[in-house]
């Protein structure tokens, strides 16, 4: 059975471009429950923990660099289905094929600077989770 949270980053650009509301609007919107959020700064050894997965990839050195450049806001999120709810609603990671009504396609400026991150699985949503969050901080 699909598990009910996920985890999204409002991404450095997303936050310097003014979006942070625009973007909690529309996961309200879209029928997401905030159950833990915070406002913080990934140190570049933080953000390279987060993509390790991406670690041989071209991009991993400008990821990193482009995720610690500036504050975030890390979220928990739940909906029946999250992970791949959040998926459709944040859009394609480049936003030149994101879909009309999406995160990425209103707000992305890039496939770089896309707005917003989004669990890929159920496993991955946890672990994410327990990457900002403890216990006592979920609601
Ligand atoms: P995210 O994990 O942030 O939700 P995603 O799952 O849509 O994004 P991934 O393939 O996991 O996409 O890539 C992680 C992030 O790495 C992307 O969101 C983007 O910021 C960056 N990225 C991916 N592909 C490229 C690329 N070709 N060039 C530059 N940056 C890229
Ligand atoms: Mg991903």
């Amino acid at each position: 059975m699909a598990g009910n949270r996920t985890l999204t980053m409002i991404k450095p650009d997303a936050v310097r471009n003014n979006h942070i509301g625009g973007i909690l609007s529309m996961i309200n919107d879209g029928g997401f429950r905030i159950v833990a959020m915070k406002y913080l700064r990934l140190t570049p050894e933080k953000a390279g923990k987060f993509y390790e997965v991406h670690k041989e990839r071209p991009f991993y050195g400008e990821l990193v660099d482009f995720m610690s450049s500036g504050p975030i806001v890390a979220a928990i999120l739940e909906k029946d289905n999250a992970v791949e709810d959040f998926r459709t609603l944040i859009g394609a990671t480049n936003p030149a094929n994101a879909a009309e009504g999406t995160i990425r396609k209103r707000y992305a400026t890039s496939i770089g600077e896309n707005a917003v991150h989004g669990s890929d699985s159920d496993d991955n949503a946890r672990l994410e989770g327990d990457f900002f969050f403890s216990e006592l901080e979920r609601f």
